[in-house]
């Protein structure tokens, strides 16, 4: 079809919740994309992360493709390899005890708030269920999940929201201990590298102390890792470089390689609070979402994992040498970047000209190219990027 003819048909019938740039993507393979006019693209966005083995990917396309053959979907009436298989992976590369699986990141944090508020609602000596988030977070846009996240725009217009979540400074131990000793709340939730607040990560210290606060006063610990988790901070999970064990982790994006998928892992704490009737999904654990997923979790080897670290260290020392790129936060292959003289918006549009697809964080410019992108791709993109920010 036509790309004037696709835009077209999207005006006129989808509801307009999304400014789009003025891309028609039509296929794409490797980290290289597409347009209906056959213009093609370095994917430094991922589809916001979510394409963690770029495209084509030949092992979880033949997993996907297999799974298909069998069982396309099930109830969780029923019992089902690939969720039971995928679950085992993560619990025993976590560290944590047991899985809870949704279809996207913004589901897992309303369960992992869920699981909060059961948890606070019946402790043994007294009730609490307020959730302190930070500033600049994102967790999502389901009611309690735009709460949680602090965006001035959306609490008005939504109102009333979802009671009992205070909002945190980031960075800021002291007011964290100050709200947690006048809020008693239940739970913590951040997320260790914030990536729409502009791809910043947290302070250690910072992170520690909140962990801290955690044990001493039983406050559970809420890791989003959606944007962050499955490899693409350089360590399967962020927080496993921040010498913290969280009580719930929640995924998304990137564990899917491109297919519907998210879920929280639940600690020793958390792992047993939810019971039957208590929540539920019709198509969490989806076989071929969780067939898919196996095969990322297979690949995340240490070697793997080496590779994106060093892959990560080749991009942001190259970047560091351009002219206009003032600092780099972030960690891994999940890079904010900024600019002097140019917002991150600024320079998608001119990337965008060039070939390469990034995305704004903020007043920063991000990068999330699937972990995969090779050699020759990651050149490619450093050309581009160098013609634009030199
Ligand atoms: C994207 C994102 C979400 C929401 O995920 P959806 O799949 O869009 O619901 C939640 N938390 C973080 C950190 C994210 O980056």
């Amino acid at each position: 079809m036509d790309r004037e003819k696709i835009k077209q048909l999207d005006a006129q019938y989808i509801v307009h919740t999304y400014n789009r740039y003025d891309v028609v993507v039509d296929h794409a393979c490797g980290a290289t994309v597409t347009d209906a006019d056959g213009k093609e693209y370095i994917d430094m966005c991922s589809g916001y992360a979510a394409n963690s083995l770029g495209y084509q990917n030949e092992k979880w396309l033949a997993a996907v493709t297999e799974q298909l053959g069998k069982v396309q979907h099930t109830s969780n009436l029923y019992y089902s390899e690939p969720g039971a298989l995928l679950a085992e992976k993560l619990v025993k590369k976590s560290g944590l005890r047991k899985v809870w699986f949704a279809n996207s990141g913004g589901e897992a944090n309303e369960a992992a708030i869920k699981v909060a508020r059961k948890y606070g609602n019946t402790a043994a000596d007294h009730k609490k269920n307020t959730i302190i988030s930070l500033k600049k977070s994102f967790h999502g846009r389901t009611l309690a999940t735009v709460t949680a996240t602090a965006l001035a725009e959306a609490q008005e217009v939504f109102a009333p929201l979802v009671p009992g979540f205070v909002h945190a400074e980031v960075d800021n131990a002291e007011q964290l201990a100050e709200l947690t000793d006048k809020y008693d709340p239940c739970a913590f939730l951040m997320e260790l590298v914030q990536g729409e607040g502009g791809v910043h990560a947290l302070d250690k210290s910072f992170v520690q102390s909140a962990a801290e606060l955690c044990r001493s006063r039983d406050i559970l610990f809420i890791d989003d890792e959606v944007q962050a988790g499955i490899g693409r901070t350089g360590t399967l999970f962020a927080y496993q470089q921040y010498g913290i064990v969280p009580d719930i982790v929640s995924f998304a994006k990137g564990i899917g390689a491109g297919l519907p998928i998210g879920g929280i892992i639940c600690g020793e704490k958390t792992c047993d609070i939810l019971v039957p009737g208590d929540h539920g999904s019709t198509f969490g654990m989806n076989p071929v979402a969780c067939a898919g997923a196996c095969v990322v979790m297979d690949t995340m080897t240490d070697a793997f994992l080496e590779e994106v670290r060093m892959k990560s260290e080749k991009i942001r020392g190259a970047l560091t040498e351009m002219k206009k790129v003032k600092q780099l936060d972030g960690l891994g292959l999940m890079i904010g970047i900024d600019l002097d003289g140019m917002s991150g918006a600024e320079a998608v549009s001119m990337l965008m000209e060039e070939g390469l697809l990034a995305i704004p964080a903020q007043s920063r410019l991000r990068l999330l190219p699937p972990l995969t992108i090779s050699e020759e791709e990651t050149d490619k993109a450093l050309k581009i990027l160098k013609r634009v920010l030199d």
